[in-house]
């Protein structure tokens, strides 16, 4: 048998959890078991999230030894979990296999409970504005690393009585830079027998990489898209995101206009407002007019200070002004408080608790 993270294999064995049913499938008959212990074996990874083959309680003791001797199942440690004061929002930092530590963060909105993932350690794009773009690209994770994070989120609102209801590939890296292991742990959270995350309920955050937007087209898969456009003129936005230079504005947005036609749904438009860059007047025009004829929301995001930043939070003046010109122009905005401040969970802040969290 071979399986598409046999990369992963941990001393001679494979990783279960990354595997889709049919996968798992292979194994089960492999084994000489029922076809229908694949069932249970997607309810206890990918559903009631166990680590352990003795916890698969259904399962009968000589078959659980087999597969503690062939298998392993990723169980990602938390090394460090910080609240705000307000407690809407949590930040869980794990410890990968190979010692590497990325974050999640999970939301309180509402009826709603949002996990934040990552997709690589680090990111290759290095966004002027985010503190994770400063560590560079270390690597990508596998789709059973993206997997767990979610996993993990839903036990611990589980052991609260409460449920996850919705996934944001909007961590650390540049989830369209890993396309495949992306793509897989999309469609594993939104098992029905495992996680069960709606697939209108996960939304992907790209930085704007335009053969990814493409290539996620294809995929009909429904999710939502996030564009972080966060600026109005190519020069601009070449200042403070150095892939503009590859795919300028234009290129994105036709990118991002046929997507929204072809999943026929609105998109949402990410603009971090700094201070003195691209949260003026005009800036707020020149948005209206890229933006009219895409089906989009917009979510304005005042910037959160990183250390060492060169950024301005704009006032709250320019932010609610710049805010009334696009909705005055019948586009739909909505300033954004990014949650999580005080515990260095917002947007572009991870890196920064990395080197304090351990
Ligand atoms: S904003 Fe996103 S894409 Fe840009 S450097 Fe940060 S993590 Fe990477």
């Amino acid at each position: 048998m071979a399986f598409a993270n046999e990369d992963s294999m941990d001393n001679g064995k494979i990783e279960l959890k990354g595997l889709f049913p049919g996968e798992l499938d292979l194994i089960v008959t492999k084994m000489g078991m029922a076809s229908y212990r694949t069932r249970q074996l997607v309810d206890w990874l990918y559903n009631k999230g166990v680590t352990q083959f003795d916890d698969m309680t259904n399962l009968s003791r000589a078959v659980r030894q087999q597969l503690d001797e062939n298998f392993t199942i990723l169980d990602l440690s938390v090394v460090g979990e910080v609240k705000t004061a307000s407690e809407d929002t949590v930040k869980f930092l794990f410890a990968l296999p190979d010692g590497r530590r990325i974050e999640s963060v999970l939301m309180w909105e509402g009826k709603r409970r949002t996990l934040c993932v990552s997709s690589q350690v680090g990111c290759p794009l290095d966004c002027h504005f985010c503190a994770t773009g400063k560590m560079g690209l270390i690597r990508n994770l596998n789709a059973a690393e993206i997997v767990d994070q979610v996993l993990y989120g839903q036990r611990f609102l589980r052991a609260r009585g409460e449920e996850l209801t919705n996934v944001v590939m909007m961590g650390m890296g540049e989830p369209l830079l890993n396309f495949d292991q992306v793509l897989r742990a999309i469609r594993l959270m939104n098992l029905d027998n495992g996680a069960a995350i709606g697939i209108r309920r996960i939304t992907l955050s790209t930085a704007g990489h335009v053969p990814g937007i493409q290539r996620l087209s294809k995929e009909k898969l429904k999710i939502g898209l996030a564009v972080s456009l966060n600026g109005t003129t190519d020069e601009q936005r070449t200042q403070i995101m150095p892939i503009n230079k590859k795919w300028p504005i234009s290129t994105l947005l036709a990118a991002v206009k046929d997507y929204q036609e072809y999943i026929s749904r609105r998109v949402t438009i990410e603009y971090v407002l700094l201070h003195g860059l691209n949260d003026s007047a005009d800036d707020a025009h020149r948005l209206v007019d890229l933006l009219r004829d895409i089906s989009c929301k917009i979510n304005v995001i005042p910037w959160n200070p990183i250390e060492g930043g060169a950024y301005e939070r704009p006032p709250q003046q320019a932010i609610d002004h710049f805010v009334r010109i696009v909705t005055d122009a019948q586009l739909t905005a909505t300033v954004r408080y990014s949650k999580g401040d005080d515990i260095g969970a917002g947007s572009g802040q991870l890196y920064q608790e990395l080197q304090t969290v351990a």
